[in-house]
Protein backbone atom coordinates (compact mmCIF):
# COMPACT_ATOMS: atom_id res chain seq x y z
CA UNK A 1 0.00 0.00 0.00
CA UNK A 2 1.13 3.41 -0.47
CA UNK A 3 0.77 6.56 1.87
CA UNK A 4 1.91 10.11 1.12
CA UNK A 5 4.13 9.49 3.74
CA UNK A 6 5.96 6.59 4.52
CA UNK A 7 4.44 5.01 7.71
CA UNK A 8 3.98 1.65 8.62
CA UNK A 9 0.01 1.37 9.19
CA UNK A 10 0.09 1.32 13.30
CA UNK A 11 2.20 4.75 13.14
CA UNK A 12 -0.53 5.81 10.60
CA UNK A 13 -3.58 5.48 13.28
CA UNK A 14 -1.43 7.08 16.13
CA UNK A 15 -1.05 9.66 13.65
CA UNK A 16 -5.29 9.67 12.62
CA UNK A 17 -5.61 9.53 16.19
CA UNK A 18 -3.40 12.52 16.82
CA UNK A 19 -5.00 14.50 14.11
CA UNK A 20 -8.71 13.93 14.92
CA UNK A 21 -8.37 14.66 18.58
CA UNK A 22 -6.99 17.98 17.97
CA UNK A 23 -9.97 18.91 15.61
CA UNK A 24 -12.54 16.99 17.49
CA UNK A 25 -11.63 16.92 20.77
CA UNK A 26 -11.89 13.77 23.13
CA UNK A 27 -14.33 11.70 22.96
CA UNK A 28 -14.72 10.09 26.51
CA UNK A 29 -18.02 8.88 27.23
CA UNK A 30 -19.58 10.21 30.31
CA UNK A 31 -22.16 7.21 31.13
CA UNK A 32 -22.11 3.77 29.55
CA UNK A 33 -25.64 1.55 28.67
CA UNK A 34 -25.70 -2.16 30.52
CA UNK A 35 -25.31 -4.44 27.67
CA UNK A 36 -28.79 -5.51 27.08
CA UNK A 37 -29.87 -1.96 26.83
CA UNK A 38 -27.01 -0.88 24.46
CA UNK A 39 -28.01 -4.09 21.82
CA UNK A 40 -31.37 -3.16 22.04
CA UNK A 41 -29.78 0.62 21.28
CA UNK A 42 -27.70 -0.80 18.50
CA UNK A 43 -30.58 -2.71 16.92
CA UNK A 44 -33.01 0.12 16.71
CA UNK A 45 -29.61 2.15 15.23
CA UNK A 46 -28.63 0.02 12.22
CA UNK A 47 -29.22 2.26 9.67
CA UNK A 48 -30.85 4.77 11.66
CA UNK A 49 -29.68 8.29 12.24
CA UNK A 50 -29.24 9.03 15.24
CA UNK A 51 -31.97 11.37 15.83
CA UNK A 52 -34.69 8.94 14.99
CA UNK A 53 -32.75 5.74 16.99
CA UNK A 54 -32.05 7.53 20.24
CA UNK A 55 -35.67 8.72 20.72
CA UNK A 56 -37.38 5.64 19.71
CA UNK A 57 -35.27 3.83 22.19
CA UNK A 58 -36.19 6.21 25.03
CA UNK A 59 -39.89 5.75 23.93
CA UNK A 60 -39.33 1.62 24.45
CA UNK A 61 -37.68 2.40 27.56
CA UNK A 62 -40.70 4.42 28.97
CA UNK A 63 -42.98 2.35 27.36
CA UNK A 64 -41.91 -1.52 29.08
CA UNK A 65 -41.01 -1.78 32.60
CA UNK A 66 -38.17 -3.59 31.69
CA UNK A 67 -36.63 -5.97 28.81
CA UNK A 68 -38.54 -8.96 30.05
CA UNK A 69 -41.53 -7.53 29.13
CA UNK A 70 -40.27 -6.07 25.60
CA UNK A 71 -39.33 -9.98 25.11
CA UNK A 72 -42.73 -10.74 25.89
CA UNK A 73 -44.78 -8.11 23.38
CA UNK A 74 -46.42 -8.17 20.21
CA UNK A 75 -44.45 -7.17 17.03
CA UNK A 76 -47.05 -5.22 15.86
CA UNK A 77 -46.97 -3.20 19.03
CA UNK A 78 -42.96 -2.93 19.55
CA UNK A 79 -43.36 -1.31 15.58
CA UNK A 80 -45.70 1.32 16.17
CA UNK A 81 -43.18 2.39 19.40
CA UNK A 82 -40.34 2.73 17.11
CA UNK A 83 -41.54 3.92 13.91
CA UNK A 84 -39.82 5.73 12.43
CA UNK A 85 -36.68 3.76 12.17
CA UNK A 86 -35.57 1.98 9.41
CA UNK A 87 -36.60 -2.10 8.76
CA UNK A 88 -39.23 -0.97 12.16
CA UNK A 89 -41.61 -3.95 10.77
CA UNK A 90 -38.21 -6.63 10.94
CA UNK A 91 -36.57 -4.54 14.31
CA UNK A 92 -40.13 -5.42 15.73
CA UNK A 93 -39.76 -8.70 15.17
CA UNK A 94 -35.75 -9.10 15.42
CA UNK A 95 -35.95 -7.20 19.22
CA UNK A 96 -38.18 -9.14 21.19
CA UNK A 97 -36.67 -13.14 19.60
CA UNK A 98 -33.40 -12.05 20.69
CA UNK A 99 -34.42 -10.94 24.55
CA UNK A 100 -36.55 -14.35 24.35
CA UNK A 101 -33.26 -15.79 23.31
CA UNK A 102 -31.23 -14.44 25.79
CA UNK A 103 -33.45 -15.48 28.41
CA UNK A 104 -34.01 -18.69 27.24
CA UNK A 105 -30.22 -19.60 26.91
CA UNK A 106 -28.90 -17.47 30.15
CA UNK A 107 -32.12 -17.93 32.60
CA UNK A 108 -32.60 -14.07 32.39
CA UNK A 109 -31.76 -11.35 30.45
CA UNK A 110 -28.40 -10.19 31.07
CA UNK A 111 -25.48 -10.00 29.23
CA UNK A 112 -22.77 -9.53 32.24
CA UNK A 113 -21.63 -13.16 31.32
CA UNK A 114 -19.55 -11.64 28.48
CA UNK A 115 -17.61 -10.05 30.58
CA UNK A 116 -15.16 -12.48 31.04
CA UNK A 117 -15.81 -14.61 27.66
CA UNK A 118 -12.70 -14.04 25.10
CA UNK A 119 -13.72 -11.30 22.80
CA UNK A 120 -14.03 -13.22 19.39
CA UNK A 121 -16.04 -15.78 21.27
CA UNK A 122 -18.48 -13.11 22.69
CA UNK A 123 -18.96 -11.53 19.15
CA UNK A 124 -20.11 -15.18 17.63
CA UNK A 125 -22.40 -15.13 20.57
CA UNK A 126 -24.23 -12.06 19.96
CA UNK A 127 -24.31 -12.91 16.09
CA UNK A 128 -26.20 -15.91 17.07
CA UNK A 129 -29.18 -13.55 18.03
CA UNK A 130 -31.82 -12.97 15.43
CA UNK A 131 -30.91 -9.10 13.71
CA UNK A 132 -27.32 -9.29 14.97
CA UNK A 133 -25.07 -8.55 12.70
CA UNK A 134 -20.71 -7.63 13.40
CA UNK A 135 -21.35 -3.79 14.12
CA UNK A 136 -24.31 -4.31 16.54
CA UNK A 137 -22.17 -7.17 18.30
CA UNK A 138 -19.18 -5.28 18.09
CA UNK A 139 -20.88 -1.89 20.00
CA UNK A 140 -22.70 -3.78 22.68
CA UNK A 141 -19.15 -4.73 23.71
CA UNK A 142 -17.03 -2.09 23.33
CA UNK A 143 -19.79 1.27 23.60
CA UNK A 144 -21.48 -0.58 26.68
CA UNK A 145 -20.50 -1.14 30.36
CA UNK A 146 -18.67 -4.12 29.59
CA UNK A 147 -16.06 -1.76 27.90
CA UNK A 148 -14.16 -4.69 25.58
CA UNK A 149 -12.06 -3.96 23.56
CA UNK A 150 -13.12 -4.65 20.55
CA UNK A 151 -13.12 -1.69 17.29
CA UNK A 152 -16.29 -1.31 16.30
CA UNK A 153 -16.56 -0.58 11.98
CA UNK A 154 -19.35 0.80 10.67
CA UNK A 155 -20.14 2.21 7.08
CA UNK A 156 -18.29 5.67 7.96
CA UNK A 157 -15.47 3.75 8.71
CA UNK A 158 -15.05 1.51 5.91
CA UNK A 159 -15.55 4.43 3.46
CA UNK A 160 -12.81 6.06 4.99
CA UNK A 161 -10.60 2.78 5.38
CA UNK A 162 -10.97 2.75 1.61
CA UNK A 163 -10.51 6.34 0.84
CA UNK A 164 -6.84 5.87 2.81
CA UNK A 165 -6.19 2.93 1.06
CA UNK A 166 -6.00 0.38 4.19
CA UNK A 167 -9.51 -1.50 3.11
CA UNK A 168 -10.25 -2.63 -0.21
CA UNK A 169 -13.73 -0.57 -1.94
CA UNK A 170 -16.40 -2.63 -1.07
CA UNK A 171 -14.63 -4.73 2.28
CA UNK A 172 -17.14 -6.01 4.47
CA UNK A 173 -18.19 -5.52 8.15
CA UNK A 174 -16.09 -8.56 9.02
CA UNK A 175 -13.04 -8.02 6.86
CA UNK A 176 -12.92 -4.11 8.16
CA UNK A 177 -13.26 -5.31 11.73
CA UNK A 178 -10.38 -7.61 11.27
CA UNK A 179 -8.06 -5.21 9.42
CA UNK A 180 -8.92 -2.13 11.57
CA UNK A 181 -8.06 -4.66 14.72
CA UNK A 182 -4.85 -5.47 13.02
CA UNK A 183 -3.98 -1.31 12.56
CA UNK A 184 -4.61 -0.66 16.28
CA UNK A 185 -1.47 -0.52 18.62
CA UNK A 186 -1.34 -3.10 21.49
CA UNK A 187 -1.09 -0.45 24.21
CA UNK A 188 -4.67 0.78 22.93
CA UNK A 189 -7.42 -0.15 25.74
CA UNK A 190 -11.40 -0.43 25.21
CA UNK A 191 -11.84 3.23 26.06
CA UNK A 192 -9.01 3.92 23.27
CA UNK A 193 -10.70 1.94 20.65
CA UNK A 194 -14.18 3.28 21.17
CA UNK A 195 -12.23 7.01 21.12
CA UNK A 196 -10.58 6.52 17.17
CA UNK A 197 -14.28 4.81 16.24
CA UNK A 198 -15.82 8.05 17.60
CA UNK A 199 -13.15 10.30 16.20
CA UNK A 200 -12.84 8.67 12.37
CA UNK A 201 -17.16 8.42 12.20
CA UNK A 202 -16.87 12.00 12.83
CA UNK A 203 -14.57 12.37 10.00
CA UNK A 204 -17.08 10.62 8.56
CA UNK A 205 -19.91 12.80 9.13
CA UNK A 206 -18.51 16.17 8.52
CA UNK A 207 -15.80 16.28 6.01
CA UNK A 208 -15.33 12.54 4.08
CA UNK A 209 -18.62 12.51 3.28
CA UNK A 210 -19.95 9.69 0.91
CA UNK A 211 -21.20 12.15 -1.71
CA UNK A 212 -18.69 14.81 -1.63
CA UNK A 213 -15.02 14.41 0.57
CA UNK A 214 -13.90 17.73 1.23
CA UNK A 215 -10.15 17.49 1.16
CA UNK A 216 -9.20 20.97 1.21
CA UNK A 217 -10.60 20.88 4.82
CA UNK A 218 -9.24 17.71 6.15
CA UNK A 219 -6.56 17.13 8.71
CA UNK A 220 -5.66 14.19 7.11
CA UNK A 221 -4.92 15.21 3.43
CA UNK A 222 -1.49 14.72 3.92
CA UNK A 223 -1.54 11.23 4.52
CA UNK A 224 -4.25 10.32 2.33
CA UNK A 225 -3.87 8.53 -1.57
CA UNK A 226 -7.52 8.86 -1.83
CA UNK A 227 -7.64 12.93 -1.06
CA UNK A 228 -8.57 15.17 -4.01
CA UNK A 229 -6.40 16.82 -6.31
S1 LIG B 1 -8.14 13.59 2.35
FE1 LIG B 1 -10.19 13.50 1.43
S2 LIG B 1 -10.54 11.33 0.94
FE2 LIG B 1 -8.80 11.43 2.38
S3 LIG B 1 -9.74 11.16 4.43
FE3 LIG B 1 -9.61 13.37 4.05
S4 LIG B 1 -11.59 13.94 3.15
FE4 LIG B 1 -11.39 11.69 3.00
Amino acid sequence: MQFSLKLDETSLMVLVRERLLALFGPQRDAGRLDPVSQLVNAMLSARTRDTVSVPAFERLAQHYSSWDALADAPPATVEAIIRPVTYAEQKAVHLPQALRMIRARQGGIDLEFLADWDEEMALQWLRGLPGVGPKIAATTLNFSSLRRRVFAVDTHLLRIGARFGLLSPGTKYDEGHDAYARLVPDDWDADDLYEVHWLIKYLGQRICTHAAPACSHCPLRDLCPGRNA
